[in-house]
């Protein structure tokens, strides 16, 4: 039995109880049992992680009497495109801060930039090294907001504070009952982390819901950043929701596993051999993994494996966690190795 555990109200807009896959060929050629919690499938416009994240957010923009949501997200956020389109199926208005190289010369609308124009989101774009004020920006994008008369609610970059967490703490009690149907063995769940929140969410939640118990872990892989600022960074989005909650649970620094090392050239950046990597897995078991996060997470595992084939235990849990439309705007990068 898994434990009742105080959820914050939602707004339910995720396809949640998403499948967990085998991935058979795969498997055979790394040698561990790997399977895919499929949480690409948490909508087809709104697919992937945001969406369980913004469950929680929107409930709470909507129980403060707000009428418009800011976020901020690189050019191709995942994160701006789901809050945008959900935003949008419960009334709301968005605002989004987009970071790129030339804020006078945005880049193409696609991909995800499609479907923020496509949802009505106002697109403020920033330059980099405007994205280190993004917080203050975000803040005059709800003065604007204001002074016109409207409630803003500011969401922080990927939903990762400890509200939008807690959509990870209801993945968690999912993969709980996921995993109790299978043959137990000792298993790791890894997942790409870009924000925290994710990370955050399974962590806490795995405790809560008794996982560590069963012989099942968590570890994240981080695609941007190091080992040293996720662990501050999820540190304290945990520590945050277990002191608002009251939960029976924490999570100390040393109990993180964030699998270093896989940023490659840098965010969103590529890697040929991680481009093959999307590649290799769709060709092998039909499964679509995106450059900026999903690809470059299972690249990691995959190099982690060749190293040390038990690293992950006898069993790998793979969070998909989206980002299919980030895969059309790399098709030239992506073109060389098909
Ligand atoms: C945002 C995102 C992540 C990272 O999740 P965080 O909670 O921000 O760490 C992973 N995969 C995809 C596809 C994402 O869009």
């Amino acid at each position: 039995m898994i434990p009742r555990l105080p959820f914050p109200r939602k707004i339910p807009l995720a396809r949640a109880g998403t499948p967990l896959e085998p991935l058979p060929r795969t498997s055979a050629v790394l040698g561990v049992e790997l399977l895919v919690k499929r949480d690409d499938l948490t909508g087809a416009e709104l697919s992937g992680n945001k969406v369980r994240k913004l469950e929680f957010l929107l409930a709470e923009a909507q129980d403060q009497g707000a009428d418009t949501v800011i976020t901020c997200g690189g050019e191709q956020s995942n994160h701006c495109r789901a809050t945008a389109l959900a935003a949008a199926r419960v009334g709301l208005a968005s605002r989004v801060v987009l970071r790129t190289d030339d804020p006078a010369s945005p880049p193409p609308t696609t991909g995800n930039i499609l479907l923020d124009r496509l949802a009505g989101a106002t697109i403020r774009w920033i330059s980099r090294p405007d994205w280190a004020k993004r917080n203050e920006i975000m803040e005059e994008e709800a003065a604007a907001v204001r002074a016109a008369g409207g409630k803003p609610y500011v969401i922080p970059e990927g939903g990762s504070n400890a509200m939008g967490s807690w959509g990870y703490v209801a993945c968690a009690a999912e993969l709980a009952e996921d995993l109790a149907a299978l043959p137990a063995r000792p298993s790791t769940i890894v997942f790409a982390c870009g924000s925290g929140g994710t990370a955050a969410g399974l962590a806490l939640g795995a405790k809560l819901v008794g996982l560590p118990e069963r012989g099942v872990k968590v570890a994240a892989v981080n695609v941007c950043d190091d080992r040293a600022y996720f662990t501050r960074v999820i540190t304290r989005i945990c520590a945050d929701m277990t002191a608002r909650w009251s939960l029976p649970a924490s999570i100390a620094p040393e109990e993180l596993d964030i699998v270093d090392g896989h940023v490659g050239r840098g965010y969103a950046k590529s890697r040929p051999e991680e481009l093959a990597t999307i590649r290799d897995i769709c060709r092998r078991d039909g499964l679509v993994l995106d450059p900026v996060y999903t690809g470059k997470a299972f690249h990691g595992i995959i190099s982690e494996l060749a190293r040390d084939r038990a690293r992950f235990g006898e069993r790998v849990v793979f969070v998909h966690t989206g980002g299919i439309f980030g895969l059309f705007p790399a098709a030239e990068e992506l073109a060389p190795v098909l």
